[in-house]
C-alpha cells in the first residue's frame, strides 16, 4: 500500500526519505569485459557523491588486489557512505577466525553490506550448512560490524526465489539481520526473474513484519523490468533502492539508477510522496554523470537511453519539431535540462547555444550572451564536433577552446616540430623490445628548447619529451601526470579518423580531461597532450613570457 503523503498545517508535505544504493563499482564491476583502475573507482564514486548518492559500494576488500588498495586508500566523499561488500561469516568458524570478515571490518568504509543466502535449497547445496548454521552466520556477521560502530546491511541473494520456495525460511533469514540490528535488509531479485507485480505483492507481506524503512530492494534487468521492480517495491514499502550508473551489471544489467533517480524527482506520483538525497542542481548533472562512465568504460553512450541518452530528446524536422519549437511539453515528457540532457532538432537548433552559454556559466566564464564572439565559437564547437571532437567528456578541451574564442588564454609556449622514432629490434640480452624515441622543438618566448624523451609507446615519448624542458614553466608543471589514456576509433565518413582522450592530475588531486581528432593516432595524442600541459598552466595562473 501506498503511505499517504502527510500535508502539515502550512501546506508542505512531509515527504518519506528514500535512500540510493549504488553498486556500480561492485556488483557493476562483474559485466564481462570491465575493469575498473583504483583510479576509475575514485573517479566514479566522487561522480556518485556529487549527484547525491546515500552509499556508494566501492568493492570487496580483500577479494582482489584493486579493491583492497581501493579500501586502503578511499575516496574523500562529501556525504556518501562509503560501503564494502563481503559475504558474511562461513559456517563453522568463529568470527574472529574468519579472515573475510576481518578484511571486512578493516577496511576503511563506513557501512558493510554483507551478502547471505536467503533460499534454502542454496543454503543447504551451495554453502553445505545447515539452515540454522546460516542464520547465525548472519546475525553474528551483523553484530560483529555493529559493534564496532559500523553501519550493517545484509543483501538477501535469490530472495524472491527463495519467498517462493520457503517463505519461513527466507523470512528467518530477514528477521536474523534485523534482529541483529542491520539499518537494512535489501531483498535481492538475484536472477532477475520476478515480475513488478510479484515484487509489489512479497514487499508488501515483507513490510508487515518488517519496517519498510528498513527494507531495500535490489533487482536485475532479465525481463527488462529491474526499473519498474524497484519502483514496484518502493510502492509497496520499501525506502532503499540499489542499482547502477548506466544499469551497468553482469548479464542484462541492474537497476538503472540513472533512469530512477529522475523518475523519482520528476513523476509527481514519486515526488510528491517521496525525497531522496540529489538536489535539483545535481539532477542536472546526470546526465554528465553518465558520460563519464561512458567515458571510463571506453563505450559510446547509448543513445537511447532514457532521459541522458543523444536521442532521448531529439526530434526529426517536420511537424514533431514545429510543436515543440511551440511549447516543447507538446512532444517532451520532462524538460530535457531538468537532467542536464539538451533538445535536438534537425532545423533551428537553439539547443546548442544556450548549452554553451550554460557551460561557460559554470566555468565562471562572464560573458553577454549577444557577444558576437558566442556564435563564432558555438560555429567552432559544431565543425569540431562534426570532425570527431567530443567536448561532453573533455571539458578542459572545451574551457580552452571556449577562453580563446573569448581572447583570454596567453600562448605558453609553441611546438615548432616534433619527430617520433619507433625502433623494434633485440637488445643486448637476446630479447625482442620496441622503444620510441621522440624529439621535439619547442618556442618558449623566442627561446628554443630542444628535448628528446624515450617511452614504451610512441605516445608515451612525446610526453616525456613535451615536458622535460619547457623553460620557465617546468616548476608549474613538475605535477602534472597523465592519469589515463583512451583511444577510440571513429569510422563515418570517408576515413577513420582517430579520437584520444586523456585524464590528467596534479598533486592539488584535481583531474581534467582533454581530447585530440586526427586520421593519425600519434597526432591526436599530441593535441590531447598540448591541452593538458596548457590547461594546467592557465590553472596555476602561469605568466606567458
Ligand atoms: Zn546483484
Amino acid at each position: 500500500m501506498d503511505a499517504a503523503p502527510v500535508t502539515t498545517l502550512d501546506g508542505q508535505m512531509n515527504r518519506e526519505r528514500l535512500y540510493l544504493f549504488d553498486t556500480t563499482l561492485r556488483d557493476g564491476a562483474q559485466t564481462p569485459g570491465i575493469d575498473f583502475s583504483v583510479e576509475d573507482k575514485s573517479l566514479i564514486a566522487r561522480t556518485l557523491d556529487r549527484l547525491g548518492v546515500d552509499y556508494v559500494e566501492g568493492g570487496y576488500p580483500g577479494a582482489n588486489p584493486t579493491d583492497t588498495e581501493f579500501f586502503a586508500n578511499p575516496p574523500k566523499l562529501a556525504r556518501a557512505r562509503l560501503t564494502a561488500f563481503g559475504m558474511t561469516k562461513r559456517a563453522g568458524r568463529s568470527l574472529s577466525n574468519d579472515p573475510g570478515i576481518a578484511a571486512l571490518l578493516d577496511a576503511d568504509a563506513s557501512a558493510i553490506c554483507f551478502v547471505a543466502k536467503s533460499w534454502d535449497f542454496h543454503v543447504t547445496t551451495a554453502l553445505g550448512c545447515t539452515l540454522e548454521e546460516n542464520l547465525e552466520a548472519i546475525s553474528g556477521s551483523v553484530e560483529a560490524a555493529t559493534e564496532r560502530g559500523l553501519e550493517a546491511m545484509v543483501d538477501c541473494e535469490h530472495f524472491f526465489d527463495g519467498y517462493k520456495h520457503n517463505r519461513k525460511y527466507a523470512l528467518a533469514c530477514l528477521h536474523a539481520a534485523h534482529d541483529a540490528g542491520a539499518r537494512w535488509v535489501v531483498l535481492c531479485d538475484t536472477n532477475g526473474g520476478t515480475l513488478p507485480h510479484e515484487i509489489e505483492e512479497i514487499v508488501a507481506e515483507v513490510v508487515k513484519l518488517v519496517p519498510g524503512e528498513h527494507v531495500g530492494i535490489h533487482t536485475h534487468n532479465d525481463t527488462e523490468n529491474a526499473v519498474a521492480n524497484s519502483l514496484a517495491a518502493v510502492r509497496a514499502g520499501a525506502r532503499q533502492i540499489q542499482g547502477t550508473l548506466n544499469g551497468l551489471g553482469e548479464r542484462c544489467g541492474n537497476a538503472n539508477l540513472t533512469s530512477i533517480i529522475p523518475t523519482l524527482m520528476l513523476k509527481s506520483d514519486f515526488a510528491e510522496r517521496y525525497e531522496i538525497g540529489v538536489s535539483p542542481q545535481a539532477l542536472g548533472e546526470l546526465t554528465h554523470a553518465s558520460r563519464v562512465l561512458d567515458e571510463i568504460l571506453n563505450r559510446a553512450p547509448q543513445r537511447q537511453a532514457p532521459y541522458v541518452g543523444e536521442s532521448a530528446f531529439a526530434t526529426k524536422a517536420g511537424i514533431h519539431a514545429s510543436a515543440i519549437i511551440k511549447d516543447p511539453r507538446t512532444y517532451e515528457h520532462v524538460p530535457p535540462e531538468t537532467v542536464g540532457n539538451r533538445r535536438r532538432l534537425l532545423i533551428s537548433d537553439q539547443g546548442g547555444r544556450s548549452n554553451v552559454l550554460a557551460v561557460l556559466g559554470r566555468l565562471g566564464i562572464e560573458v553577454d550572451p549577444d557577444d558576437p564572439r558566442i556564435a563564432r565559437l558555438l560555429d567552432d564547437v559544431k565543425a569540431r564536433e562534426a570532425l570527431g571532437y567530443a567536448y561532453e567528456g573533455a571539458e578542459a578541451s572545451f574551457e580552452l577552446l571556449a577562453r580563446r574564442a573569448l581572447d583570454s588564454v596567453p600562448d605558453y609556449f609553441r611546438v615548432e616540430s616534433f619527430r617520433i622514432m619507433v625502433e623494434r629490434r633485440h637488445n643486448a640480452l637476446g630479447e625482442l623490445v620496441t622503444v620510441s624515441e621522440a624529439t621535439v622543438k619547442i618556442d618558449v618566448g623566442g627561446q628554443i628548447m630542444m628535448s628528446v624523451g624515450e617511452g614504451n609507446g610512441p605516445v608515451n615519448a612525446l610526453d616525456q619529451a613535451l615536458r622535460k624542458d619547457l623553460g620557465r614553466y617546468n616548476d608549474l608543471i613538475a605535477d602534472l601526470e597523465l592519469v589515463d589514456y583512451k583511444v577510440r576509433i571513429l569510422t563515418g565518413g570517408t576515413a577513420a579518423v582517430t579520437r584520444v582522450l586523456i585524464e590528467s592530475g596534479d598533486s592539488t588531486g584535481e583531474r581534467w580531461f582533454t581530447v585530440g581528432v586526427s586520421p593519425n593516432i600519434v597526432d591526436a595524442s599530441f593535441q590531447a597532450l598540448i591541452d593538458s600541459i596548457n590547461y594546467k598552466l592557465l590553472r596555476a595562473g602561469a605568466k606567458p613570457a
